[in-house]
């Protein structure tokens, strides 16, 4: 009886294996597993991800997908993993590479963001009429991915905190001021300690610091999402990985400060210390024409304002 028993376990396991792999490879090269029901589409080039966690009650996305064609892709990765609908999606921000494919999932599912989520998006369609259409010339696949375009702002925003019980599992919610939008989340999920830390802190690439993010803000969010102590951390941009993520950008504002600091006591201007201040251990970052947006910053959170 004994010996049956382990070969039937070793049966199971070796079917299991056969159709894990088998899935992996029909889900396509940009999806990746990261525990049990838990799977991120990661954006090409830093494009922006997508979280696809399977409940009993249907999935939950965090964020739409760069662009529609990737929404798309998504929709058609979701429709291999479960026959359940997508009933929740949940936006870490605002910004068009994170929404515009709201339409391909909603209706039916209900969209979540913090507080200043939606008049951060009909700032964005004010500030670029014509987007859509513009997009939709790109390539015939992005006309066909934009078919039945709508501008589908969230359902529900929250201020500060929110805890979302879907299914068996829970989505903590935290709002992150001043990091890179308006409206910031990071969606925690503490039984199987999986992290999306939103677009305040990217992964080997430049962030693009707008007037009103800080760099102590983005250091106390950091902080604070370090000390949830995560397993995974699945950034807005760039390839999920560890808290190491967050290290990485600590060491790197820590550097860029000490830097802009000591140019600040040598009396050096705001124009000058953009033109002096160098990176060099940073080259292998991506986007560095946000750099002087970094500057900026720094100099700011020298002076004290
Ligand atoms: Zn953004």
């Amino acid at each position: 009886m004994k010996a049956k028993g382990s070969l039937l376990l070793v049966g199971s396991v070796g079917f299991w294996l056969f159709s894990s792999s088998l899935l992996a490879q029909d889900l396509g090269p940009q999806i990746r597993k990261i525990k049990d029901g838990i799977y991120v589409y990661v954006g090409k080039d830093f494009n922006s991800n997508c979280g696809i966690i399977l409940t009993q009650e249907g999935v939950v996305l965090i964020d739409s997908g760069h662009n529609p064609t990737d929404s798309r892709a998504i929709a058609e990765a979701v429709k291999k993993l479960t026959p359940l609908p997508v009933r929740l999606l949940i936006d870490t921000e605002p910004h068009p590479d994170h929404t515009t494919g709201h339409f391909v999932f909603s209706p039916p599912a209900t969209i979540i963001a913090h507080h200043g989520a939606t008049e951060s998006m009909l700032g964005r369609e004010r500030e670029t009429p014509g987007r859509i259409e513009k997009m939709a010339g790109v390539s015939p696949q992005m006309r066909s991915a934009l078919e039945g375009y709508r501008f589908v702002p969230p359902h529900v925003e929250y201020r500060d905190r929110m805890t979302v019980n879907w299914g068996e599992r829970t989505f903590e919610l935290f709002y992150l001021k001043n990091v890179h939008s308006e409206a910031d989340s990071a969606v925690w999920l503490p039984k199987e300690r999986v992290l999306f830390s939103a677009s305040g802190i990217v992964v080997d690439q430049i962030n693009i610091l707008r007037p009103f993010v800080t760099i102590p803000d983005i250091l106390a969010a950091s902080k604070m999402m370090k000390g949830l102590n995560p397993e995974h951390v699945i950034p807005g941009h760039g390839i999920p990985g560890t808290v190491k993520i967050f290290e990485d950008t600590e060491t790197y504002y820590a550097l860029l400060l000490e830097r802009v600091g000591k140019l600040v006591k040598a009396g050096r201007s705001l124009d000058e210390i953009k033109k002096e201040v160098k990176m060099p251990e940073y080259d292998h970052w991506a986007s560095k024409e946000r750099f002087p947006t970094n500057v900026e910053a720094a100099y700011k959170a020298v002076k004290g304002n």
